[in-house]
């Protein structure tokens, strides 16, 4: 239990770190589009994962595609392979075809040497969990819960229609076109990241091609490369494929987990799975019939404002309760949420290294925190899991067991879906 708590406790910090970094980079993403409407300052990725990659390269203004450098090049000096173009799996199944633009043969490796593959894809406990509908104010379409689903179940899974790189690949950094400025070399690169996804496409059986056109695209600072507008607009971050011809790894387009929308206060979360190649998509918390399942599309840290400029990229004004009730003490919950759980968690692994008695003000300020989180919605995340746990063994050296057991119980769903141990 200690093991898996240091563990989560590690992931965490590293991935606050890296969040972070997102942070900040998103936001001179934001301030760079309004001053300079006409130049692409970074290239676009979409929805944020948990463990962001850090791809400060892509928003240097020193990026230059046309001259590889030194420490970013392959591993032996060796200029990245062509692209390739997969449907997956193979053989095919009856659960969907993927197209896949790969890399190389290492990210191919992964999937193929991953344990069962090719897998059929993983069936949720019961059918129709979920319906897609229009909201009950008939403004717009979401996905909905049919009835209760409890924290940590698979609501379900499917195949991407395309996985293709996250960011730009660095094949195109050995692009020949010299006699190009700044200002002509990004819109080379997105043509022929334009015609790569579109070769891509064109492996897909007819009716999963229109499918994947009639998704929304919201990428306006992306006109003219449709199929790429609805690559970012739509994707998720794998972050279990990578390989070193990308920068952030691989992300997938869904036909039916792409239709979530944002909230800063989520109640899903996904995973994917190599063997069979599929999306997961769980509970993150207890959820009520008829309730609106919704996935953060960008970190639910930071204030209001901030969250307002990292979701400008999706054309998404949100108006989830946390953003329409936004208060200063809000906005420094969601600014600090992440350092006071690391700040409690440490304060009790101390005492139980050096065999000293829990403070009762210490327990105090995690319930505390605990309750502010879970009005504030921040209940949905993989951080909160991770601090259920944490106070669940408090209680639990403080002698209190029947307590304990019932945070234990509440984060076991979930905590198998965190280290991948419960991956179908
Ligand atoms: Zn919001």
């Amino acid at each position: 239990m200690k093991g898996f708590l240091l563990k989560a406790h590690a992931k965490k910090a590293s991935a606050k770190a890296r969040e972070r970094s997102a942070v900040s980079r998103a936001q001179l993403d934001g301030q760079s589009r309004q001053t300079t409407e006409t130049k692409t300052s970074a290239f676009p990725t979409g929805k944020i994962n948990q463990t962001e990659r850090d791809r400060s390269v892509l928003t240097d203004s020193s990026f230059d595609p046309r001259e590889p450098r030194k420490e970013e090049t392959v591993s032996d000096d060796k200029p990245p392979e062509k692209m390739s173009f997969f449907s997956m799996p193979q053989p095919a199944d009856a659960d969907g075809t993927s197209a896949w633009l790969v890399g190389n043969k290492t990210a191919m490796a992964q999937v193929i040497d991953s344990p069962g593959y090719p897998s059929r894809t993983p069936k949720p406990p019961r059918c129709d969990m979920t319906v897609f509908r229009q909201t009950i104010d008939q403004q717009k379409w979401g996905i909905f819960a049919t009835g209760l689903i409890k924290s940590g179940e698979l609501l379900f899974a499917e195949r991407p229609l395309l996985v293709a790189p996250r960011s730009v690949p660095k094949h195109f950094r050995a692009l020949p076109c010299p006699q190009y400025d700044d200002g002509r070399v990004m819109p080379l690169v997105l043509e022929t990241y334009e015609r790569m996804l579109k070769l891509s496409l064109d492996r897909l059986p007819a009716d999963r091609q229109k499918t994947f056109m009639e998704l929304p695209n919201a990428r306006t600072e992306l006109a003219g490369y449709p199929i790429l507008g609805t690559f970012f607009t739509n994707n998720f971050g794998i972050e279990n494929l990578k390989d070193n011809t990308t920068y952030d790894g691989y992300a997938g387009v869904c036909e039916m987990g792409s239709r979530f929308r944002h909230s800063c206060r989520p109640n899903i979360m996904q995973r994917f799975n190599l063997a069979s190649f599929s999306f997961q998509f769980y509970a993150a918390r207890d959820v009520e019939a008829n309730e609106e399942l919704f996935y953060a599309f960008c970190g639910v840290e930071g204030s209001a404002a901030s969250r307002k400029a990292r979701l400008a990229p999706y054309g998404i004004a949100c108006k989830c309760s946390s953003c329409l009730n936004a208060t200063p003490e809000s906005d420094l919950l969601r600014t600090n949420f992440q350092s006071e759980i690391e700040r409690l968690t440490e304060q009790t692994t101390e005492c139980w290294k050096t065999g000293n008695k829990i403070r009762p003000e210490v327990l105090g300020n995690m319930l505390k925190l605990e309750q502010d989180m879970i009005k504030e919605g921040l209940d949905g995340i993989s951080e909160f899991t991770a601090f259920l746990m944490v106070i669940g063994l408090t209680l639990k050296s403080m002698g209190q067991s029947s307590v304990a057991e019932t945070y234990l119980t509440r984060c076991k769903g979930v905590v198998g879906i965190i280290d991948g141990s419960a991956s179908a």
